[in-house]
């Protein structure tokens, strides 16, 4: 199969043939159509995320369909549905996702409460499990989701990790009807719709004199844009970074109301400058997200039709990996960047 590598952090990536991989029992082999490029994929190329195998074929976002499945997947094959509830029973030519979670202990406490996001042996796909810059891929099916049927691939694949991880963050950011989303990226643009539908006012940050972002940002409906250290019109209930820069947290934490929460999002942030008492007193709290659990995909999956969530693409062939990478990079993607692999 044709696939794009990464041979060593700081690198471009490379595309090379590899021999086709085969399911082993519990893993799906999936013809990959589409693939979407997340902010994460440029922790793992730049080497900020410190533990990728390697040579890994990045990319967690992945759409395809299923071209086999390994012993032990089909119903009744009760040892490998045993980890967790999330059990779906995948067959050959079934559409699926694959997200960043791809594997987890299934044992230690936090897999047993249904926070297997937390699990200090989950693996990750496009990081330390081979992922969707490639024509196959294989998956542990207990991590895959089906994709809701109508929805296009290419509209699917940021739903995967910017949608997800990105719902996860709305959920920790409480009930608020004032929002603030620090960074348009993908996950802001998919989440702005998911909380507008559900009442909500978003106020969207964005790096000063992005115009184009803010633009954007109102186009979906953002109540009021500006720039990251300006402050909203009215004190926010909470606020969601987005963007992977520390200094964001103190500014939001200036915009949040008393009892307010600041979600980070990002798996990677750089490091947070110190900050006065008085920004956090009040009750104000500062949280991460962490990943994804299956019971977020589930939901997520389930209600992003009903939205209905529209996710804005730009897309990219496989062989282009590097410059859609580069462009992420430079802030030249409006919505989400998805390689396209496959098409039927
Ligand atoms: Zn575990
Ligand atoms: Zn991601």
């Amino acid at each position: 199969m044709r696939a794009m590598i990464l041979d060593r952090p700081g690198s471009p990536l490379r595309l090379t043939q590899l021999p086709d991989p085969r399911p082993a029992p519990g893993q799906i082999l999936v013809r990959v159509k589409a693939c979407g490029i997340c902010r994460t994929d440029l922790h793992v190329v730049d080497g900020d995320l410190t533990e990728p195998k390697l040579p890994i074929v990045p990319g967690h976002q992945i759409v395809g369909v299923v071209a086999a499945v390994g012993e032990g997947v089909l119903p009744g094959q009760g040892e490998v549905a045993a980890v967790g509830e999330w059990t779906p029973d995948f067959r050959v030519g079934q559409r699926v996702g694959i997200p960043w979670l791809g594997g987890s202990c299934g044992r230690c406490a936090y897999c047993r409460e249904g926070r297997e996001n937390l699990c200090d042996e989950a693996r990750y796909t496009g990081y330390q499990i081979d992922g969707g810059f490639a024509e196959l891929c294989v998956a542990d099916a207990r991590f895959c989701f089906p994709i809701p049927e109508g929805y296009p691939d290419l509209q699917a694949a940021p739903l995967l990790c910017a949608g997800l991880i990105g719902y996860r963050s709305l959920r920790m950011a409480g009930e608020g009807r004032r929002l603030g989303f620090y960074g348009f990226g993908a996950a802001a643009h998919i989440l702005i719709q998911v909380a507008r539908w559900q009442g909500r006012e978003v106020y969207a940050f964005t790096k000063a004199g992005d115009k184009a972002g803010q633009a954007f940002a109102r186009s979906l409906g953002a109540v009021w844009t500006g720039a990251a250290d300006t402050a909203p019109p009215e004190p926010l209930d909470a606020a969601i970074i987005f963007a992977p820069a520390g200094e964001l947290v103190p500014a939001a934490l200036r915009a949040v109301r008393k009892g307010g929460t600041v979600v980070c999002a990002g798996i990677h942030m750089s490091d947070i400058p110190s900050f006065p008492y008085d920004l956090l007193w009040g009750e104000r709290v500062v949280r991460s997200v962490a990943n994804l659990t299956r019971a977020d995909g589930e939901e997520f999956l389930q209600l992003a039709p009903r939205v209905p969530v529209k996710t804005e693409v730009q897309t990219f062939p496989l062989e282009a990996a590097n410059e859609a990478l580069n462009r992420l990079r430079r802030g030249q993607i409006q919505g989400a960047a998805v390689l396209v692999v496959w098409e039927e």
